[in-house]
């Protein structure tokens, strides 16, 4: 700036860049500026190369994972199916070395198929598989206690099978295996046997001979891997056929199940059909085990499906049968319900007669003859109720006694049959004086008495004038002769000093004596 004053010049920004430009230090300053700019654009080159050589790794490291996961997938399918086919195999060949007379090594193959079928672990898998092969070689715990020769496996385990070897010399070893490979090869192709188609056949021939040809285990290995392809699809054809076997005899049990219980249910009341229905089932039981065991042992669908109709023919034949005894059975039953029921109707018929007849007995029982009045008796019954209602309850009543005046003359005058005929006259006049609830009854000779339920003494004094009135009104006409007739009658109500009935009757019969007294034809109150 003292430059640019001391030469006169303006002093402006440009002409102070201008003169600075020309000094050495300030050059020196921008010529280390631009290598600093030049360094860092070097770094920054460097940098991005670097990160796209990183990106270009990582892209390569990322489709490698892909590649593997792929990769995976594929083991894991290829695995599963393997493990599926292997699956099968073993059901189906543990399925074949099952033997009738060796129940621990059927325990233990039913053990292991159903460890196959759950999925268990692997390391299980094979203790299962070791037992299995223990009571397949005759070893297992009740084996080895019974008779050695009865426990020795009808059908061994085939060698490759088997995880170890069991001991002894390798060449004995070796012989005992080699039969034991033919047999069981050979048992395994007899089981394979199914008519599969032609090809099939000849393949099953093939293998056949190989394996009776063989002369040493290794050849074995060699026809292993045709075996199993053989069983694979032997295990694909069947299965499917059996299943639909197995379908068709479940619908076919089902269905006669169905039958069966319609029949049992419906057939349930009288005990000859129980029992017949008994023998039914176990008929029907049997023809369905015949129907299992051609499921199991058939050998072609066809021949299970005649085993099926031939079954069927026979549980049909065997419903028809039992269907046309039961309807025997079971009009015999209802004949014999309808006798049942005409022998119950004849009985009912007879105990209503049987209970009129009583009935009409008990009345004459307690009837007089004669005027058809209640008797002694029948009175001696009703007073004791009366007066047991009266002390009980307080349900009051009265009680009357008359007796025809000078009776003994109208029997002298007239006659018995006279006298007779006014004893009924009376009882019939009296009867419509008295209530429906009153009791009237005779209690010997010419003496009759009345009772009185809920009537006090006036009412029954009424009752008493009425009666004596009605009667003293009768004018009986014989030969053209009337005759009339009184009666002296004795009343008294029932009080609390009656605690029996001798003294209500003692009472009355005073009142009635008194009135006789007092000039008969007349009532007396006591
Ligand atoms: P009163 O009672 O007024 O003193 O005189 P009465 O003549 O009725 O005397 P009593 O009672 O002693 O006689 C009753 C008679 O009634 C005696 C008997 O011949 C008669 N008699 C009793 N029962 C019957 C019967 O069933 N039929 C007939 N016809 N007479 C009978
Ligand atoms: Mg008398
Ligand atoms: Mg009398």
């Amino acid at each position: 700036m003292k430059e640019l004053g001391a030469k006169g010049e303006k002093l402006t920004s440009e002409a102070l860049f201008d003169a600075l430009q020309t000094k050495k230090n300030v050059q020196d300053i921008f010529g280390e500026f631009e290598q600093s700019k030049k360094k860092l654009q070097e770094i920054k080159l460097k940098e991005t190369q670097r990160m796209e050589e990183y990106e270009k790794q990582l892209e390569k490291i990322r489709s490698q994972k892909d590649k593997l996961i792929r990769q995976l997938d594929e083991v894991e399918t290829v695995n599963a199916d393997a493990s599926t086919f292997y699956n099968r195999t073993l059901l189906t060949l543990t399925e074949m070395v099952k033997s009738e007379d060796n129940k621990e090594l059927n325990d233990s193959i039913n053990e292991f198929k159903k460890m196959i079928k759950k999925g268990v672990r692997i390391d299980v898998l094979k203790d299962s598989f070791q037992q299995m092969k223990k009571s397949a070689m005759g070893m297992g715990e009740t084996a080895q206690a019974k008779d050695p020769e009865k426990s020795k496996s009808r059908f061994p385990l085939p060698k490759f099978l088997q995880t170890d070897s069991p001991e002894g010399s390798k060449k004995q070893l070796e012989i005992t295996y080699l039969n034991l490979f033919r047999e069981t090869f050979q048992e395994i192709i007899n089981e394979l046997g199914l008519e599969l188609g032609e090809d099939y056949l000849k393949r099953l021939e093939r293998i056949g001979k190989k394996i009776r040809d063989a002369e040493n285990i290794d050849e074995f290995e060699t026809l292993r891997r045709d075996i199993l392809s053989l069983i694979q699809e032997y295990i694909e054809r069947v299965c499917t056929e059996r299943e639909k076997a197995a379908k068709l005899i479940a619908d076919v049990i089902n269905r006669l199940s169905a039958v069966e219980s319609y029949f049992s249910d419906s057939r349930q009341y009288v005990a000859d059909t129980r029992n017949a229905n008994a023998e039914f089932g176990r008929d029907l039981a049997s023809h369905m085990d015949d129907l299992k065991n051609h499921v199991e042992f058939s050998k072609t669908l066809e021949e299970l499906r005649d085993a099926v109709v031939d079954k069927l023919h026979a549980i049909m034949v065997a419903i028809k049968d039992k269907s046309s005894q039961d309807k025997v059975r079971e009009k015999n039953a209802e004949k014999q319900v309808e006798d049942l029921v005409q022998t119950l109707n004849q009985l009912k018929q007879e105990v209503i007669t049987a209970q009129n007849r009583a009935k009409v007995l008990e009345q004459e029982l307690l009837k007089d003859p004669l005027t058809g009045a209640y008797n002694r008796r029948a009175y001696e019954k009703s007073m004791h109720n009366e007066l047991h209602r009266y002390l009980r309850y307080q349900r009051t009543f009265s009680v009357l006694l008359f007796d025809v005046d000078h009776f003994k003359i109208i029997n002298d005058k007239y006659g018995h049959t006279v006298g007779d005929k006014c004893l009924k006259e009376i009882i019939l006049r009296a009867g419509r004086v008295l209530r429906e609830n009153d009791v009237l009854a005779r209690f010997g000779g010419e003496e009759f008495i009345a009772l009185l339920p809920e009537t006090e003494l006036k009412g029954a004094n009424e009752v008493a004038e009425k009666l004596r009135k009605a009667i003293e009104n009768i004018e009986f006409v014989h030969r053209e002769e009337i005759i009339k007739i009184t009666v002296s009658i004795g009343l008294t109500q029932v009080s609390p000093e009656d605690s029996e009935i001798n003294t209500l009757f003692d009472r009355m019969d005073m009142a009635m004596y008194e009135a006789k007294k007092a000039g008969r034809n007349r009532v007396v109150v006591k």
